[in-house]
């Protein structure tokens, strides 16, 4: 259950909800939200005390409504938030009517292959640019990034081009200085469930990219979300990334598109797919891509690299400019196909 308070309610009124909560034996949790305050009750409720409570809660003043939610994850839950939510990125929106693509290199590399990417994925139609200035290998003998100066040229790109960014953060210590260069923040599968990191990127208030871990269930992924959430950060986008192949023979991980649906039912927040890690092969990324926006997806974010041969990593998976344009012009007709549009900026 979920008491949310009137905008202009006073800590005086949120305390006399606690009270309340806390004088019947159970747990009271305080959400701080971003326009509303919110009450939660942590504990179970007996079926029978639950029309009482909410009638007793909602005669408080300053509260404004009581909401069932049965969900463990009570922010991030559908049950607390009925409409879709839409996350403003740059001048763009994810979770509306129209899907969107993110779209560039995995990470950048040089002044000219961000530009060269950034322009390439614009005029094929994506409306943020992706691309990774700290790069989490599973090797330390990989490329790891450019840091600080792959920053800077995401900001420089996004100034000059005019395409929104979104790149991966790793430590929350960097959270600030990445949040200063980019539209939004991206949070990695390997990541997922690194609390100082989410609840980091919850302070910030900038939109976030939440990745799915290749070994985590849908509610240990909203769970991270919730962690954002809580800090007062509603600006949120899951995202599905693949999970841990029954075998890497033909395939990088497992592309669960289950998770869409499940995840745009039990949810509010914007879901994307990213069938690059999610397969791992470049000729097979348009078809998933296709099936994802079929399944409901809000968006795509897909790898795509000027020379995908001399990339310093994921290059298997990256498209060519030539072959990201064509998938677009694909995806419009699917779009349409489930009463959905492409977003072309
Ligand atoms: C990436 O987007 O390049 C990346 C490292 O993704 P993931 O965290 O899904 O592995
Ligand atoms: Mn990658």
């Amino acid at each position: 259950m979920i008491v949310l308070m009137n905008i202009d309610a006073t800590a005086d009124q949120v305390e006399q909800v606690v009270a309340a909560i806390d004088a019947r034996g159970l747990r009271p949790l305080r959400l701080p939200g971003g326009e509303h305050v919110a009450v939660g009750v942590a504990s179970a409720i007996a079926p029978q005390a639950r029309d009482d409570l909410a009638g007793s809660l909602t005669a408080l003043p300053g509260v404004s409504h009581v909401v069932h939610v049965s969900r463990p994850y009570k922010l991030a839950s559908r049950e607390f938030h009925a409409a879709p939510t839409e996350v403003r990125v740059g001048g763009v929106s994810i979770g509306g009517r129209e899907c969107i693509v993110i779209a560039g290199p995995c990470a950048v590399e040089s002044r000219e292959q961000i530009f060269a990417s950034a322009e390439a994925v614009k005029s094929a139609g994506a409306r943020v640019l992706r691309g990774g200035a700290f790069k989490p290998r599973t090797s330390p003998y990989s490329f790891q990034g450019l840091h600080l100066e792959g920053l800077q040229l995401l900001k420089e790109v996004r100034d000059q081009v005019g395409i929104a960014t979104v790149t991966e953060v790793v430590d929350p210590h960097d959270v600030e200085t990445v949040a200063a260069h980019v539209d939004m923040l991206q949070i990695g599968a390997r990541s997922m469930q690194n609390y100082s990191l989410l609840i980091a990127a919850g302070q910030s208030g900038h939109p976030v990219l939440l990745k799915r871990g290749p070994s985590a269930s849908l509610d240990e992924l909203l769970f991270a979300a919730e962690y954002i959430l809580n800090q007062g950060n509603e600006r949120v986008v899951l995202c599905e990334r693949g999970v841990h192949p029954l075998d890497r023979t033909y395939t990088r991980n497992t592309l669960d598109l289950n998770a869409v649906p499940v995840l745009k039912d039990i949810s509010h927040l914007p879901v994307v797919v990213d069938p690059s890690h999610g397969i791992g092969h470049a000729k097979y990324v348009p078809d998933m891509a296709r099936a994802a926006i079929a399944a409901g997806a809000d968006g795509l974010i897909v790898e795509v690299h000027p020379n995908p041969p001399q990339a310093l990593s994921d290059g298997q998976q990256s498209l060519t400019p030539e072959h990201f344009t064509a998938l677009m012009a694909t995806l419009t007709r699917v779009a349409r196909a489930v009463d959905r549009d492409l977003s072309a900026g």
